[in-house]
């Protein structure tokens, strides 16, 4: 076995047992394999070890990456900041994008959305840490922007997203995350809708992200081992 399936089964193994700790079915937690900065070649062992759905920060990484596993029916999402000028990739070229935090954006997005493929799934990035330096809409802002774009076409609102602060303390992560989880809960109450999808949890946090609700997380480090850079 390569070192990434055996870090692939360990990571299952950390999402099933956090699910049994949380009463929660197995199912009902999606792993992202976070392959920023790793080659295409370490993606196809992940790929070969079944895994299916990758998250990617860099536009130009990604589209590279994907033509060159063609051969995989492999689902990518996007998790990195999104500018403007990148938009048009974005929408060609993923079939989810976690990080949507303007309305500006979406519009983009949604006009840019090929007509022959399937609506781009989307997370509202929020900043639940509250820093005026993190990305995302501030949580009390986000359900006129979930109103806004949930009209849009070509694009489906599923969720929220969001990267808490950094901390070990366990009931600090848990909290965070609780909030976005509140968020999300307001938005559905306050729209009649039923967003079923957040995205929270990455490596070293993904058990108070699943005690939590997680339905996605997002797991880089513990598949592929430290990036050199520390986006
Ligand atoms: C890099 C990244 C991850 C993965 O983080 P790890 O700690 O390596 O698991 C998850 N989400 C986002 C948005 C990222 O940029």
């Amino acid at each position: 076995m390569t070192s990434i399936a055996a870090n692939l089964q360990a990571v299952r193994a950390r999402i099933t047992a956090a699910c049994i700790a949380a009463g929660r079915a197995t199912e009902s937690v999606q792993l992202l394999a976070v392959s920023k900065t790793w080659p295409a070649a370490l993606v196809r062992e992940a790929a070969a070890a079944g895994q299916r759905a990758f998250g990617e920060n860099y536009v130009q990484e990604a589209v590279a990456k994907a033509a060159e596993l063609r051969d995989f029916a492999l689902e990518w999402h996007f998790i990195g900041p999104l500018q403007s000028n990148k938009s048009r990739l974005v929408a060609e070229n993923f079939s989810w994008v976690h990080s949507v935090e303007r309305l500006k954006i979406a519009e983009r997005l949604a006009a840019q959305r090929p007509a022959d493929l399937p609506p781009l799934q989307v997370c509202l990035q929020v900043n639940i840490s509250g820093e005026a330096s993190k990305s995302g809409c501030a949580p009390e802002q986000c359900i006129d922007l979930a109103a806004a774009i949930g009209k849009l076409p070509g694009l489906r609102l599923r969720g929220l997203m969001a990267i808490p602060e950094p901390t070990a303390d366990g009931a600090r992560q848990r909290r965070q995350f609780a909030l976005l989880r509140q968020t999300q809960e307001a938005i559905n109450r306050g729209l009649g809708i039923s967003l079923d999808t957040l995205s929270m949890g990455m490596s070293d946090d993904l058990e108070a992200a699943i005690m939590e609700g997680a339905t996605i997380v997002r797991i880089g480090t513990a598949i592929f081992g430290k990036r050199e850079t520390t986006t």
